[in-house]
């Protein structure tokens, strides 16, 4: 499996989009699809982890499936939007490792 990174994925997704007539649903659409998709995250985990362990043949691989489907949906939504999703992660790490560096308690020999 080749490792793409993230501009390669949104570059990819976008050639896929851009073949039909209207590319990306419209906003609000493409939040109701992120939202679903985490709906459908939260009800795997209850079902592994949860008191809702009724379908055993539910397990990482569906976790696999929904996280993966919440990527697309991001990556759609940051398409859509003229985001790109590099910087997006730049300035989040930036703020991790400079705003929040003494945030949580660190192990012993860090
Ligand atoms: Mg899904």
């Amino acid at each position: 499996m080749e490792d793409k990174n993230l501009s390669q994925m949104q570059k990819e997704i976008d050639n896929w989009a851009n073949q039909f007539t209207e590319p990306y649903f419209p906003p609000l659409s493409r939040m109701a699809a992120m939202t679903e998709e985490v709906g459908e995250i939260a009800r795997v985990i209850n079902r592994m982890y949860g008191s809702k362990k009724n379908k055993e043949n539910e397990g990482i691989r569906d976790l696999e499936e929904e996280l993966g489907d919440l990527l697309f949906s991001l990556v759609c939504m940051a398409n859509a939007e003229k985001i790109d999703l590099r910087q997006a992660y730049e300035r989040k790490m930036d703020k991790i490792l400079k705003r929040d560096s003494y945030r949580w308690e660190r192990k012993d020999n860090q």
